[in-house]
């Protein structure tokens, strides 16, 4: 009997996916590929916008959401407050991810359930490229599930990832002009620069990760954390000195970085120093130190 195999690719709105996408089109167009992308509910504008335009040039994408999912099973719309109570008020952190899993791997984990009942094998293309050192931050789902990285395999690096998208006919997502990933508008591998910026761009945004960082103070078990760490508050960006001193900061960074890239030599044109998609080598780590790979990739 021959296997029944699902071959699938999630979108996270972020370049390396999209490009990937786009890739496997180019390169592998007999390939059957269904899209997907987990849409958390707190999503940028800009990255749905960009999902849509990838939908113009892919096909149909699934969209795959923690809230529906939720009412499938019967439970209510289970909001990002319902599920920071079940968390006794603590925020997720980078040591205890577990927005990821209920979120993005949850909704995903049905879906591929789904196909697994059907009786698919499911093959899973995934974006990481050649020149990433590690998987770090990529969270999978305990399932029969064979991960697949074409990029690695054919040894795609970050400076493909821009021409990939330019000869499909797509700028870099429009949040690149002041963020650095897609993923959740709350999300707390954003540096600094990021919060401010997203006060700017995104106010109603901006508060409502304010009130999920204030929970419900009675509740709170042990030390306080805020989406910026322990001790900062979003609400010290409202102050214009916190604010300028951050931005400061940031321009230093970006200022110290283009001195190493002149220095190395390894770019010719350092006015094309992208700052957004070059924020790892600004802040020295490896892809946003772990971040959230399996949202933003
Ligand atoms: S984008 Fe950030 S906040 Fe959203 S699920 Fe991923 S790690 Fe959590």
């Amino acid at each position: 009997m021959t296997k029944k195999i699902k071959h699938v690719l999630g979108l996270s709105g972020g370049k390396d996916s999209s490009a990937l996408a786009l890739y496997m089109k180019e390169t592998r167009p007999d390939l059957d590929i269904e899209y997907f992308f987990t849409d958390t509910g707190y999503e940028l504008p800009e990255t749905n916008e960009f999902i849509d335009q990838l939908e113009e040039r892919l096909g149909y994408i699934h969209r795959l959401n923690a809230k529906s999912l939720n009412n499938i099973e019967g439970r209510g719309e289970l909001d990002f407050k319902s599920m920071l109570k079940k968390h006794q008020n603590f925020l997720p952190s980078q040591r205890d991810r577990w927005c990821t899993i209920q979120l993005k791997l949850k909704p995903f984990e049905r879906w591929a359930d789904s196909l697994i009942a059907d009786g698919y094998e499911i093959y899973s293309y995934v974006g990481i490229r050649a020149d990433e050192p590690h998987r770090t931050g990529l969270l999978t789902i305990d399932k029969p599930i064979t991960t697949v990285m074409p990029f690695r395999e054919d040894g795609i690096v970050k400076s493909d990832i821009e021409n990939i998208l330019q000869r499909n006919g797509l700028e870099l997502p429009a949040y690149y002009s002041w963020r650095s990933r897609s993923g959740c508008s709350f999300c707390f591998y954003q540096k600094k620069i990021e919060w401010v910026r997203l006060k700017d761009n995104h106010p109603e945004l901006f508060e409502q990760a304010k009130e999920f960082e204030k929970g419900d103070s009675n509740n709170v078990v042990g030390e306080r954390f805020y989406w910026m760490g322990k001790g900062e508050p979003l609400e010290t960006l409202e102050d214009p000195k916190r604010r300028e001193q951050i931005i400061a900061n940031h321009e230093k960074q970006v200022e110290r970085f283009k001195k190493k890239k002149r220095r190395n030599a390894l770019i010719g044109d350092i006015e094309g120093v992208c700052e957004l998609t070059d924020i790892d080598e600004i802040y020295d780590d490896v892809e946003g130190g772990g971040a959230c790979i399996t949202c933003y990739k």
